[in-house]
Order: structure tokens, then sequence, then C-alpha cells
């Protein structure tokens, strides 16, 4: 458990409507079956809902909006489409439009993907597409292009490509030359960040952390000079460890532990890094799925790889002086250490004979 000063602060979101989440997640605690309820009172027919009154929603327009992008011509070419990460509602107009649109769906899951598209009355034929089968496939999905297809790639959940199946199609594709365009949508990455609390200025996505702590670790020490918000996916058996290993590498810094985002149970642990892997370790292998984030080094220990690529370019046009208190007002760092850099990058540029005059 946390130490008694450490104060963790945990959050579940309490507005996602049962009937929305979807069924994706059903071998954990609290998902249940998605229903049409969400849509059966909308009535698009009643002169309310044509009607123009401030502050009411006119689902009449939204439904227009639908048709009329179904009604438009979708060019060949290979869409990559984000689906919901939980909550069948987040999904975007164009979404629907370019599934129900395109010849074929590739998908990670064709059972899994079944209930989105049937969902919203999608009939499009879906197609596998993973990493067992994808160097078998990936010819046929080009020759589909090739005559002038038009392919839906979409992922088990969030965005393709993102810790998912579609990199190496995506390639193929552009090399030759057909049309590749993605459609924005949800991803655990922006979900869990945005509601941490911890910085957004500057992110690093590091997917999955290695399986082993060793690996883990070393990992963790590369990025511990990153001057960003980290974010990890993760999974339930792992995230105990993972927590440790990360409090271990990076110390006391400011985390946050998205668990279940968009779905039922949503919840965020947020608090210091140490505590959150204490909170985990001391309770049973939790359920759902994760994000782990942890926020920017606390002080920025600038390297001296660091000083000296801002002093080369300083120095072209700067004395070691100027150059080394520029360099160092910028970077914040100490000015006697960046100074002695400074004079000894001078020294070796004059071949270490001289040209002291401006020291
Ligand atoms: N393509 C997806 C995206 O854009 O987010 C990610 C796919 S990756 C195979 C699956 C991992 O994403 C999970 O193990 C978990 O770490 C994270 N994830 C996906 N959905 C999530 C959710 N609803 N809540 C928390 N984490 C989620």
């Amino acid at each position: 458990m946390p130490s008694e000063k450490t104060k963790l602060e945990k959050t579940k979101s309490e507005s996602i409507p049962p009937e929305t989440v979807t069924p994706e997640t059903s071998d954990t605690d609290d998902t249940s079956p998605a229903t049409t309820n969400a849509t059966a009172s909308v009535d698009i027919a009643s002169p309310q809902a044509t009607g123009s009154q401030r502050g009411r929603f006119v689902p009449a327009r939204a439904s227009a909006e639908i048709e009329r992008q179904l009604a438009a011509a979708l060019a060949p070419g290979l869409y990559l489409v984000a689906t919901p990460i939980g909550n069948l509602a987040d999904i975007t107009v164009r979404a629907l439009s370019v599934l129900a649109r395109a010849d074929v769906i590739y998908c990670e899951d064709t059972r899994h993907s079944r209930t989105l598209v049937a969902h919203y009355g999608i009939g499009t034929r879906l197609e596998a597409y993973h990493e067992h089968n994808g160097a078998r496939e990936r010819p046929r999905i080009l020759a589909r292009l090739a005559g002038g297809e038009r392919v839906a790639l979409i992922s088990d959940a969030g965005t393709p490509l993102v810790s998912d199946p579609g990199y190496k199609l995506v390639r193929e594709a552009i090399d030759a030359g057909h049309r590749v365009e993605s459609l924005p949508g949800p991803s655990a990455i922006m979900a869990g960040l945005t509601s941490s609390g911890l910085p957004t200025d500057a992110f690093l996505f590091a997917g999955f952390l290695p399986v082993r702590s060793a690996g883990r670790r070393s990992r963790a020490a590369e990025l511990a000079n990153v001057p960003a918000t980290l974010v990890f996916y993760e999974a339930p058996s792992r995230i105990a460890a993972s927590l440790a290993d990360l409090a271990a590498a990076l110390g006391d810094r400011p985390a946050a532990v998205a668990r279940e985002l968009t779905k039922r149970f949503e919840t965020f642990l947020r608090g210091p890094l140490p505590a959150l892997a204490a909170e985990f370790a001391s309770a049973p292998e939790p359920k759902g799925e994760f994000v782990i984030l942890v926020g920017p080094p606390l002080t920025t220990e600038v390297t001296d790889a660091a000083i000296e690529a801002a002093l080369v370019i300083a120095l072209e046009t700067m004395t070691v002086r100027d150059a080394a208190k520029s360099v160092a007002d910028a970077l914040n760092a100490p000015k006697s250490r960046v100074y002695d850099l400074a004079v000894a990058l001078r020294r070796s540029e004059d071949g270490d004979g001289g040209g002291y005059g401006d020291l």
C-alpha cells in the first residue's frame, strides 16, 4: 500500500452509459453487451427533430450528414479507420460512411469486429488481416487496390497500426502508389494522456514494455532523460511488475494508470510512480486494459552532448564567453560547466594550438 504521506488520487467515471459499452472485453468483470437502446428514441421524422431550437439536438441534421457522406463517391484506396476503444458510440460519421462504402473491411478478428458493424447496420464483408496471415494477405490486398477497390483497415480497437497490424501494408501500398488515407478517431494513448493530468505539450508513446524485468529496466533507463510524458500500454498480468520496474528506473515522478478507458468502469489512479507501484503490488492481479503514463523528469539533467551540440552552433557567431552564457541560459545548465565545454570545443576546433583570443 502507499505510504501514509503519499496521496493517491482515484477517480471513476460514472457518466458512461452501460448500454454503449462494447462486449469486446466480456472476459473482464464489468462489461455488458451493447444494445441499441441509445438510438431507439431518435425519431428523425418528427417535426421536433427537423426544427432548429437553440440548445436542442436535431437528429435529422446528423442523419442528413450521414446520408450526404454515404451518397458521395469513395475513391479507390486504403482507408485506415479508427474504431472505439470500448464505448461503441465513439466512432466518427466519416468512419461509418467509409466502412459502409468500402468493398471490404480488413480486421484482426472478424467475429470481434462483427459486433461493431452489426451495431451500425453495416453489411460490408469482413476479412481477417493479422500478424499470422499478413504475409499471405498483403499481396491480395495490394491486388485489390490495383484493381480499383476501396479497402478499409480496422483493428480490434482504436487506431490501426498503433500497437496493431497495418504498418507493412501501408508501407507497401504507398510504395505501389496507392492512395492511403487515415480516418482519425479513438486511441487509448490520447484518451489516457489527456485525462491523466500530466503534461501534454510533449509526450512519447513507447508501446508495450519488454516482458522481462531486465529488459523493462533498461528500456526505462533509455527513456529516463526524455523531456516528455511517457505513455505505455500494458497487460493486466504485467501491470504490477512494470510499475515496479518503472519506479526503480525513473524514481519519484508523477504518474497515472488509466484502466478501462471509455468503458463502464473507467478508473484513474494518479500519484507518484512508487506509490502506484506499491498500490498494484499489494493488490490481486487486476482485470481490464491499462495505459501507464509517467510525467517528464522532475529536473532535466542536460547531457554534455546536448550542450556541445548547442555550443557548436553558438560558436559559429559568438565568442566563447558569449556562447557559453547564451547556451547555459537556454539549457538552464551551470555556467561554469558550459564554459569549460566551450573552451574545450574551441581548442579542438583550433587544433589545440591556441586561438584563445576571444576567451
Ligand atoms: N490500437 C489501439 C489504440 O489505438 O489504442 C491499441 C491496441 S493495443 C494491441 C491494446 C492495448 O491498448 C491494451 O493492452 C491497453 O494497454 C491499451 N488499451 C486499449 N483499449 C484500452 C482501454 N479502453 N483502456 C485502457 N487501455 C486500453
